[in-house]
């Protein structure tokens, strides 16, 4: 545009100039022709040739100075235009940057903004004055089950039994919402309700965002639950040694007696013991606090040391106990005192959960790249019903007679965590009344990738 006005003054001046021009030649043709018709009149040729002389020296001069100012009009011109319409060509083209800028940068926004509504677990709603959904991302839809028909807030909340009036949240102050918790089906979910505002803070809507907390809702049971077990656990021990101990020192006992009260002490403080024992090391393992020393070892050394150990229980039961060992089973490259912690319990299991005279294999051997322990026991099985559950924090099959025999329901859950650091696994097969197996497997220095 401002190029095009440059371009139109520039021509108005050089059609000026031509006009000019012309009329400087005319005006010179003209007398040239006059000295001819004198030349012809007057035959007076050296007068003549004189003034023709003088004619061309005043055109050519005339020219010379018509192009002169034509040029230096034309060089001002170009000066002048070109100081006005630099900048302002430097402002258009920002502009016009900047309103395509604007543009680009609107449409990401908003590209951005859907692709995260999209994505996002929590749901959003977004509803007009009138109570009309403006906006609802899919999150909001599946958690809510929202159903075409349901356009409305109304329609929406009644349908879930959410007590909220629409009028209320619009006159809630900025920056605060109200709060409601539904069930539905199994799933817990929160509901924050909100002012949507325009930029003068004029009521605009309702804003919705729904939360699905079923999980939190779950792990807070469990930590409730596990106080109480922990409290429980601790309690009847407790509950044991006062009962026993005041016995004993209200009444006069023959020394048998005694020493039947207070083994009983001894054995539930020892129980107490590792029960604190066991929860510090859970608790350690929760915290990221257990430092790993991992080293080489042979698998099957260990097994035969945890065996040793565990050979007064297994005498005192008169189980029968064999051990394979596979040749040539590689090195494992694991926590050496977290492993042998791991096989005590599952033999002590073995041991605890088998009826005098059981019988009790234990192989260690050597497949693909893990090297594995298998204990077999005849002992007295678990209910299928309970295998997927035995490795959760206190859980045990028969409470009363597992508490009775010294288990805390804590073993199998530490054995679980101290696998899964050392990139192994443990699991258990089971036939209620006939017996048990429990395989664990730990990778060998040879398998480098998952050490
Ligand atoms: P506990 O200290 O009670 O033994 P664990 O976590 O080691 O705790 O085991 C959890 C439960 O799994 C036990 O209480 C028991 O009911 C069951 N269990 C574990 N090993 C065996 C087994 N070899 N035979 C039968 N039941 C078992």
């Amino acid at each position: 545009m401002v190029k095009n006005v440059q371009l139109k003054i520039i021509l108005i001046f050089t059609i000026i100039t031509i006009i000019l021009l012309t009329g400087v030649s005319l005006y010179f043709l003209h007398n040239v022709q006059n000295i001819n018709t004198q030349i012809a009149l007057l035959e007076n040729k050296i007068e003549l040739a004189n003034q023709t002389k003088n004619l061309i020296e005043q055109g050519t001069l005339l020219t010379i100075c018509s192009i002169a100012i034509f040029c230096f009009i034309v060089i001002l011109i170009a000066f002048i235009t070109a100081k006005v319409t630099t900048p302002m060509n430097k402002l258009i083209s920002s502009a016009k940057r900047i309103a395509e800028n604007e543009e680009g940068e609107i449409s990401r926004q908003k590209n951005q903004i859907e692709t995260i509504l999209l994505h996002m677990t929590d749901g959003i709603i977004a509803f007009n004055m009138e109570g009309k959904i403006i906006l609802v991302n899919p999150a909001a839809t599946r958690l809510l089950r929202i159903m075409p028909e349901d356009d409305t807030f109304e329609k929406i909340f009644e349908k879930l039994d959410v007590e909220i009036n629409m009028e209320k949240i619009i006159y809630l102050d900025n920056w605060t919402s109200s709060e409601e918790r539904v069930t539905l089906g199994d799933k817990h979910i929160n509901l924050f309700f909100a002012p949507l505002k325009e930029e003068d803070e004029r009521p605009a809507g309702v804003m919705v965002v729904i939360q699905d907390i079923t999980e939190h809702v779950k792990l807070d049971n469990m930590r409730k639950e596990f106080v109480a077990d922990v409290s429980h656990e601790l309690k009847t021990p407790i509950t044991s040694i006062m009962g026993y101990a005041d016995t004993l020192l209200e009444g006069e006992y023959d020394k048998q007696t005694q020493d039947k009260f207070l083994n009983v002490i001894a054995a539930e403080a020892r129980r107490m013991a590792k029960l604190v024992t066991d929860l510090l090391a859970l608790s350690r393992f929760d915290n990221n606090q257990v430092k790993q020393q991992k080293e080489e070892f042979d698998l099957g050394e260990l097994v035969k040391k945890c065996q040793e150990k565990v050979q007064p229980q297994i005498n005192q039961k008169k189980h029968q106990v064999e051990c394979f060992v596979t040749a040539n089973v590689p090195p494992v490259y694991a926590d050496k005192d977290g492993i042998e912690r791991v096989v005590l319990n599952i033999l002590t299991n073995s041991i605890k959960y088998t009826k005098e005279s059981g019988h009790i294999k234990i192989y260690v051997g050597f497949v693909y790249n893990d090297a594995y322990i298998k204990v077999i026991d005849n002992g007295i099985g678990i209910p299928e019903a309970d295998l997927s559950r035995i490795f959760e924090r206190f859980y045990r099959v028969d409470k009363a007679r597992t508490r009775e025999m010294g288990g805390t329901g804590l073993g199998l859950s530490i054995a679980k965590e101290i696998l899964d650091r050392n990139n192994g696994s443990i699991d258990i097969k089971s036939e209620y009344g006939k017996g048990t197996e429990v395989v664990i497997r730990i990778p060998t220095v040879q398998d480098k990738n998952r050490i």
